[in-house]
């Protein structure tokens, strides 16, 4: 079972990996963040790649999330540990906590959000928008760690690549939401298509703009980094401690979720979109969807 991990703000290095390789992995929907980080971690392949790229040259708008999540589609992963640097709505969490999200709010203007389209017509269920495994088996792992991670809350999901305004801010906190970030819509969005287990692990880098004056990217920077040792403890446990089996639905998110019929999509449609979907589409043409 290969493990992915796309690495946030803060997150740009692989965790120590054996035999540690770089693969480069083209889709056909361009090129991903970056080159692949492979190797082995007790006995695991684990899949590296950091979201803004190397050297954080790709602003959350510009990250090419279906390059990325077909890439590691691509080389076998199964089950994707994302990480994210996430501003806090809540008085009780502070900088450097860790959140493990349950719910996303999207926010987002400007990103593609499916792999389909084109001719092919795919709904999927979002109502947990993370994979309930991965999300436990992270918890259960972090308290095996120094980490402090409180587990369930909503990610707002902005566009950015500005932080929020007060008003926005507020509003979200009306809401009763927990966390506010750019990067976690469409990457799990994507993941589902792809049938990928994925699930984030979030570090706290401020408390936005409902409480502090402002926020500076140097504090971002500097809790983010801090987090960086918490998050990565919580990552090697979790994959030295990952069950063999994935116990829930992510693997067969696109069974019955395709209304077009196989004969009528179009074969350039198709094509760049085998690796997802076309055992489904192979089997509906005897079968129907
Ligand atoms: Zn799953």
């Amino acid at each position: 079972m290969t493990v992915g991990i796309i690495g946030g703000s803060g997150v740009y290095e692989a965790l120590d990996l054996e035999g540690e390789a770089t693969r480069y992995v083209e889709t056909p929907f361009g090129e991903p963040s970056g080159r692949l980080t492979v190797g082995e971690l007790a006995g695991e392949e684990v899949v590296f790649l950091p979201r803004h790229g190397r050297n954080h040259t790709l602003d959350p708008t510009e990250v090419p999330y279906r390059a990325n999540v077909h890439a590691l589609k691509q080389v076998g992963v199964e089950r994707v540990l994302a990480t994210n640097a996430v501003g806090s709505l809540r008085e009780d969490l502070p900088p450097r906590t860790l959140v493990l999200p349950d719910q996303y709010f999207d926010r987002t203007k400007h990103r593609p959000m499916s792999f389909f389209g084109d001719g092919v017509v795919a709904h999927l269920s979002m109502a947990e928008p993370y994979c309930p495994h991965v999300r436990e088996h992270l918890h259960s792992c972090a308290d095996a760690t120094d980490a402090e991670v409180v587990d369930g809350g909503t990610y707002v999901c902005i566009e950015g690549p500005q932080f929020s305004t007060r008003a926005e801010s507020e509003f979200y906190r009306a809401n009763d939401w927990d966390v506010i970030g750019m990067t976690t819509v469409p990457e799990a969005n994507l993941a589902r298509e792809a049938e990928l287990c994925y699930a984030p692990l979030t570090g706290v880098t401020d408390y936005d703009v409902w409480r502090e004056q402002s926020v500076t990217l140097s504090e971002v920077q500097k809790h983010a980094a801090a987090n960086e040792s918490a998050i990565n403890a919580v990552l090697e446990r979790a994959i030295r401690d990952l069950p063999d089996e994935r116990d829930c639905d992510c693997g067969s998110a696109l069974a019955g979720a395709v209304t077009t019929p196989p004969e009528a999509i179009p074969v350039e449609t198709r094509k760049p979109l085998e690796l997802l979907v076309g055992d489904y589409l192979n089997e509906a043409g005897a079968d129907g969807l």
